[in-house]
């Protein structure tokens, strides 16, 4: 069939609604590398602006860190720039295999397996591990890989609501008659920053014998005391039964993801999983990069640390100045804005100051509840968090949204 006039006109109306109802995305270009500094161009063709960088998931600061830059070089002179194969056929070297090994010790699981992306981590766990007798719980707000990844799978499908522990616990009791029950989760969520309450689920799955997956994607490297996740953070180390999580946010940024965790069920994943079995293994050069990230987490808690203390500065700072924050513990602060376009132009006006942020604003986050998502990094120095809440200040108090909470906030913009 021919890509007919009819064909792209109905496309072209699609992305036209998009655009009308404010929700079509617009690409930055980041000129150079990513770190607390960028050089951002926007819109296309404008000459780069130098701003501070508060939207990556650059959490510990390794995204261009010099010694993963160069690990990445070693490795791609010694190991080759791509396997040209998938892991099962000619696509595992030994750095491959040293990586899970190091992923399982960092992560205090039994075994592990690297997948191109946490989103294939997600899209072939639940199908290789599960089947018809078996049932999926999970948290209402996971991440849109893990949704995609139950569909996949022919187990039955539920829900409970948000970190509602009573909830989960009344769909445990309604599942007992199937042979696995697994409660899902994501460790830290990412539109609220808020931390699952692993140490409740742990102790809900011993009692109606369930097995519990967490996808701890915005945790692992600085979560928790030592930086392995959300179930140091909650006490559960050791406790959790399947855990994905990715290489591409604090743990170097660049990209792959694992699922860790029982033997068998890795074991599985390798013979089964699709995502695992149909797809490119990770390149050399960003498993030696990856090696050398896990290298700079173990040996010390630094970077963490610093990532924890610039979080309660900046919360600290912006509660102080008057924002309405999200509650929790992770480097995920949402400023909460409630009305889309108030989000939009905040982002506009900070962008102005030299703060690089973004407006997330129905679907992605429920209506009537837009915001402004800031991440911290350890990449960031006190003059960074000085310079972006000197911002903040100035643009909240041009808007008038200082010292105001949701409801004077909703009065003045509408939702
Ligand atoms: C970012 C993210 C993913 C996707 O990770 P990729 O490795 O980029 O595919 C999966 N799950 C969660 C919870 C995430 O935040």
């Amino acid at each position: 069939m021919a890509f007919s006039t009819t064909i792209r006109e109905s496309y072209r109306q699609e992305l036209n609604g998009l655009r009308a109802a404010g929700l079509y995305k617009e690409e930055r270009f980041i000129l150079g590398n990513q770190g607390a500094d960028i050089e951002v161009e926007f819109p296309a063709g404008a000459a780069g602006r130098k701003v501070i960088n508060f939207c990556a998931n650059n959490y510990l600061g390794l995204s261009s860190h010099p010694d993963v830059v160069a690990a990445a070089r070693e490795g791609l002179a010694s190991h080759g720039y791509g396997m040209s194969s998938v892991r099962f056929i000619c696509g595992t070297q030994d750095i491959h295999r040293r990586l899970e090994d190091r992923l399982t010790a960092f992560l205090g699981t039994e075994d592990t397996i690297l997948f191109p992306s946490c989103m294939d981590a997600n899209a072939g766990v639940f199908e290789a591990c599960l089947g018809a007798d078996d049932v999926m719980i999970a948290d209402r707000l996971v991440h849109a890989s893990i949704v995609d990844g139950m569909r996949l799978c022919k187990a039955m499908n539920d829900t409970y609501k948000h970190s509602d522990m009573n909830h989960l616990e009344e769909k445990l009791k309604e599942h007992q008659d199937k042979r696995i029950r697994l409660i899902i989760t994501d460790g830290v969520f990412s539109m609220d920053g808020d931390i699952a309450k692993l140490d409740e689920i742990v102790a809900l799955a011993e009692k109606y014998d369930a097995l519990v997956f967490v996808d701890d994607s915005h945790a692992s490297g600085f979560i928790g005391k030592t930086g392995r996740g959300t179930h140091e953070h909650c006490g559960v180390f050791g406790k959790i039964d399947i855990i994905t999580t990715t290489l591409g946010k604090g743990l170097g940024g660049a990209s792959g993801g694992c699922v860790s965790g029982r033997k068998e069920i890795v074991e599985m994943c390798r013979q089964k999983a699709r995502p695992y079995l149909f797809s490119n293994t990770v390149a050399p050069m960003i498993v030696a990069g990856a090696l050398k990230v896990l290298d700079l987490v173990f040996t010390n808690t630094e970077r963490r640390d610093t990532l924890e203390w610039n979080t309660k500065y900046w919360r600290q700072g912006l509660a102080e100045a008057g924002f309405d924050l999200k509650q929790g513990d992770s480097p995920i602060v949402p400023v909460m804005l409630y009305n889309a376009k108030l989000a939009q132009d905040m982002a506009r006006d900070l962008f102005a100051e030299g703060i690089y942020v973004v407006g997330f604003f129905f679907p992605v986050v429920p209506q009537g509840a837009a915001r402004i998502r800031t991440q911290l990094s350890a990449a960031h120095t006190r003059a960074h968090l000085d310079k972006g809440l000197a911002a903040f200040r100035k643009v909240g108090a041009k808007h008038g949204i200082l010292g105001k909470g949701k409801k004077e906030i909703t009065e003045m913009f509408g939702k």
